[in-house]
C-alpha cells in the first residue's frame, strides 16, 4: 500500500478517538499523556466510555469534563441506560450539559451480570437504547452517536435486525452511528450498501481498533460477535512474547484497513486507542493527518 498523500492533511478526514476511565494513577498518567498527544491531530471528537453495569459513572464525568476545561477538544461522553433510573441519567445528562458538554453517546449497556446474560431494564430506567436516545433529545439539544453492528449483535437474530435497530435509534434523534470493529472492510461494506438501500442517511463510521494484544483483542471479538479471520490470526501468530514486532504489525494492518476504507470514500474514523497514543497516532500519519504545526508537502 501507499500511504496517503500528506496534502490529504488537515481536514480531509473527520478522526475520533475513544478512551476509557483508568482505573490506576499510573494508567491515568498514561491517559492524560495520550490525549495531549492526540489533540495535536485536531480530532473532530473525544469520547469516554461508560464503564460496564454504569460502574464509571463518576470517572467518566471527570475525564470528559476536565477535557472540556483544559482542551480545546469536543468530548462525547458514553451513558448506558444500565442500573439507572431515567431521574438518574436524567441529572447526568443536565451535569454534562451544564459543564458545557453537547455530545453522547447512547448505547443501552450490558447487564451487570456480564455480556451474554439477559438485560434487565432498571424498573424506572430506559428500557432501550432507542429510550435512552429519545430521552436525550428531550432533555437537550444533544449531538447523539449510537453503537452498530456490521456484523450482527451477539443478541440480534440477523443483520437486518441490527439495520431496524439503527433506524429506530435515528427515528428517535440519533445523528451519527459508530460501528463494532471489525477486521474486513468487506464486512463494513456490505453493511453500509444494506443501510443505503434502506435510506439511511446519517454517517456510519467505522471503529477501528488497532491491535496491541491479539489474544485480548481475539477475546473482545469473540464476545462482541465480530470475526476474526484467519489471515490474521496467522499474522500475530508466534509474537505473543514479542511486544515491538507485535507492536509494528499492529500499525501496518491497522493501515493497511483505514487506507483501504479511506480509498474507497470512507472519510470519518473512530479509533479505540485503549488510551494509547502511539499506534493510532502513526495510523494517522499514514493517513496524511498531521499536527498543524506540520506543513503539508505539495
Ligand atoms: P442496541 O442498539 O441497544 O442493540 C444492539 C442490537 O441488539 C440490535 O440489533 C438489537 O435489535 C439487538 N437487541 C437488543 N436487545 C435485544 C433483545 N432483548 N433481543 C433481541 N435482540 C436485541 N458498553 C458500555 O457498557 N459502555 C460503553 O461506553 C460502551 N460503548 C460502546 C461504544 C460502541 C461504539 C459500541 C459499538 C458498543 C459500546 N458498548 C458500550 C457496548 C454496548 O453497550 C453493548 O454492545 C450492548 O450489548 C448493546 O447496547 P447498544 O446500545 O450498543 O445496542
Amino acid at each position: 500500500f501507499n500511504a496517503l498523500h500528506p496534502m490529504a492533511s488537515q481536514n480531509q478526514f473527520a478522526i475520533s478517538y475513544e478512551f476509557f476511565p483508568p482505573k490506576t494513577p499510573e494508567m491515568e498518567a498514561e491517559l492524560w499523556r495520550s490525549v495531549t498527544r492526540l489533540a495535536a491531530l485536531r480530532p473532530h471528537f473525544v469520547s469516554v466510555t461508560y464503564g460496564a453495569g454504569g460502574t464509571t459513572r463518576e470517572r467518566t464525568h471527570a475525564i470528559v469534563t476536565r477535557i472540556v476545561r483544559e482542551t480545546d477538544m469536543k468530548p462525547a461522553a458514553h451513558l448506558t441506560c444500565v442500573s439507572a433510573s431515567r431521574d438518574e441519567i436524567d441529572a447526568i445528562l443536565r451535569d454534562y450539559w451544564d459543564a458545557g458538554v453537547r455530545h453522547i453517546v447512547a448505547l443501552r449497556g450490558d447487564p451487570p451480570t456480564g455480556v451474554g446474560t439477559t438485560f434487565e431494564p432498571h424498573p424506572q430506567g430506559y428500557a432501550t437504547s432507542t429510550d435512552l436516545v429519545r430521552g436525550i433529545r428531550r432533555l437537550h439539544d444533544f449531538e447523539i452517536s449510537v453503537s452498530t453492528y456490521p456484523e450482527g449483535h451477539p443478541e440480534s437474530a440477523s443483520v437486518e435486525r441490527d439495520l431496524d435497530a439503527l433506524e429506530a435509534k435515528i427515528d428517535a434523534g440519533a445523528t451519527r452511528a459508530i460501528t463494532q470493529f471489525f477486521f474486513d472492510n468487506d464486512v463494513y461494506f456490505r453493511f453500509l450498501d444494506k443501510a443505503l438501500a434502506r435510506g439511511i442517511k446519517i454517517p456510519i463510521v467505522p471503529g477501528i481498533m488497532p491491535i496491541r494484544n491479539f489474544k485480548q483483542v481475539a477475546g473482545f471479538a469473540r464476545k462482541a460477535g465480530a470475526s476474526v479471520p484467519l489471515w490474521l490470526a496467522e499474522r500475530f501468530d508466534g509474537l505473543d512474547d514479542d511486544p515491538e514486532t507485535r507492536a509494528l504489525v499492529a500499525a501496518t494492518t491497522a493501515v493497511e484497513q483505514v487506507i483501504g476504507l479511506a480509498r474507497a470514500g470512507v472519510s470519518e474514523f473512530h479509533f479505540y486507542t485503549n488510551n494509547r497514543a502511539d499506534l493510532v497516532f502513526a495510523i494517522c500519519h499514514l493517513l496524511g493527518v498531521r499536527p498543524l504545526r506540520e506543513k503539508a508537502l505539495v
